[in-house]
C-alpha cells in the first residue's frame, strides 16, 4: 500500500474561511447562506446515510416527512405537477435534456444561458443555437427572437435562463411560454437565480420545467437543486429501470442521499417567508445601483433600473487606478478585504457581478462608502 507522509494528509484537516464574517458580494453565495435551522440539521445529518435513520428499510423518497415535501410541498412552491431532487441546476438541466431528445438534436437556449448548460448539452450530444442578446449595454434577450430559430431549425427543446447568472436580467418568460405552446416545443426555465429567492411559478409562466439550484438560492447546504415537470413529462423522466421496477433509471435510483436534503428541509420555512420579501430585495438593489452610479466611472449594466439583486456593474475607476497600482488589478480586493468585505472576484477592476441578496441597509452603506473612498484612491 501506498505510504503517505504525516504532512501530506495533515495539511487537509483544519481547513477554514478567513472571511467568513465579511459582508460577502459574491452572487453564488448570497442565496446559499443556511439558516439557523439548516445549520442545525447539517450537523445532525452530517454522517453519511444518516437521512436513513428516519426510517431504515424505506427509499429516502418515501420516508414520510421528505415524501410530503417532495410530492406535496415543492411542487405547490414551484408550480409544479411533480418535482425531482437533483444534484444541482445543472444536473437537472442535463436530466430532461437526457430524457426527452436525442443526440444530435437541437435545441435552443438564451445567449445568456449558464455554461453549464452547454457542458450538459454536450454530455447529452445535442446541438447548440443561441439566441443573440441584445449586446453592450443592455444584454438583453428578447424572446420573440426564439421565433425565427424555431422555424429554421425544429428545436426539441426551449431554455431560457431566468434571470441570467451574469446581468440578472428578467426576459419575458411568459411570452416565451406562449411561443412554446403554439410551436409544441417543450420549454424549459432555468431559475438557479429564481427559485428560493423571488416568487416564480413554472405553470405561470406556462413552462414544462423549471430548474432551482439549492446551494445558489435555497438556502442549502449543497450540492442540491430541484426539478420541477408539468405531468406530461412524468413518463420520459420518471421511467422505471428493467430490472428494479421501484427505481428510477434517470435519476440513478435516486440523487438524494446526504445532509443536503436535510438543510433545503430545514431552511424551507424560512425561503418561503423570504421570496414573499423579494420587492424589498429589489428595492434595496435599486437603492444600492442608485448610490453606486454617483461614483464617477461607475455603472450598472444590463436591463435598468435592475429587477434582481444580482447585478454587472462596470467600474472604469477602479480599472484606472489599476493601472497606476503596484498591485495592479489585485488592489481592489485587497482594498475591500481590509474593509471586511470579500465576493469580487481577485484581480477584476473593469467590470464584476456583485449581488446585495439579504444584505441589511446598514451593510449596504458600509460597501457604498467602502466603493466611495477606494474610488478616490491615487
Ligand atoms: C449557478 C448556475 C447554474 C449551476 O447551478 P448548480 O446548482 O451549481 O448546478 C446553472 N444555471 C445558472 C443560471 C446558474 O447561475
Amino acid at each position: 500500500m501506498t505510504e503517505f507522509s504525516r504532512e501530506e494528509l495533515n495539511q487537509f484537516i483544519g481547513l477554514h474561511r478567513e472571511s467568513k464574517n465579511f459582508i460577502n458580494l459574491n452572487p453564488i453565495q448570497r442565496g446559499g447562506i443556511l439558516t439557523p435551522e439548516a445549520r442545525k440539521a447539517l450537523v445532525e445529518f452530517g454522517d453519511g446515510y444518516s437521512i436513513y435513520d428516519l426510517s431504515p428499510g424505506l427509499e429516502i423518497e418515501k420516508i414520510p416527512l421528505v415524501k410530503r415535501f417532495i410530492s406535496d410541498i415543492l411542487p405547490r412552491f414551484l408550480g409544479a405537477d411533480a418535482v425531482r431532487i437533483t444534484l444541482g441546476a445543472r444536473e437537472g438541466i442535463f436530466n430532461v435534456m437526457h430524457s426527452i431528445t436525442k443526440p444530435g438534436d437541437t435545441i435552443l437556449v438564451d445567449g445568456n444561458r449558464h455554461y453549464t448548460t452547454i457542458t450538459a448539452a454536450e454530455r447529452a450530444g445535442l446541438r447548440v443555437i443561441e439566441v443573440p442578446d441584445s449586446g453592450y449595454p443592455e444584454y438583453r434577450i428578447d424572446v420573440e427572437n426564439y421565433e425565427a430559430l424555431l422555424k429554421e431549425h425544429k428545436p426539441k427543446l426551449l431554455i431560457l435562463t431566468y434571470p441570467d447568472g451574469n446581468y440578472g436580467n428578467l426576459p419575458d418568460a411568459k411570452k416565451l411560454g406562449e411561443i412554446s405552446k403554439e410551436y409544441q416545443v417543450p420549454y424549459l426555465i432555468n431559475g438557479a437565480y429564481a427559485v428560493g429567492r423571488m416568487p416564480i411559478s413554472m405553470k405561470e409562466i406556462g413552462a414544462d420545467f423549471i430548474i432551482g439550484s439549492g446551494h445558489k438560492s435555497m438556502a442549502s447546504s449543497g450540492p442540491i437543486g430541484v426539478l420541477g415537470m408539468d405531468k406530461k413529462w412524468e413518463k420520459p423522466l420518471l421511467r422505471r429501470s428493467d430490472r428494479y421496477p421501484e427505481k428510477s433509471v434517470e435519476f440513478l435510483g435516486c440523487e438524494l442521499r446526504g445532509s443536503a436534503i436535510a438543510t433545503l428541509m430545514g431552511s424551507f420555512p424560512a425561503v418561503v417567508e423570504r421570496v414573499k420579501n423579494w420587492s424589498r430585495e429589489v428595492e434595496n438593489s435599486r437603492y444600492f445601483i442608485d448610490k453606486i452610479e454617483e461614483i464617477d466611472g461607475i455603472k450598472q449594466l444590463g436591463v435598468r433600473p435592475t429587477g434582481h439583486d444580482l447585478n454587472f456593474l462596470e467600474t472604469r475607476v477602479f480599472y484606472e487606478i489599476s493601472k497606476r497600482h503596484k498591485r495592479r488589478g489585485f488592489f481592489l480586493y485587497r482594498e475591500l478585504k481590509k474593509r471586511g468585505i470579500t465576493g469580487i472576484k481577485p484581480g477584476m477592476t473593469k467590470n464584476f457581478k456583485l449581488s446585495t441578496y439579504q444584505l441589511k441597509k446598514e451593510e449596504l452603506k458600509i460597501v457604498i462608502n467602502a466603493f466611495e473612498e477606494i474610488s478616490r484612491m491615487d
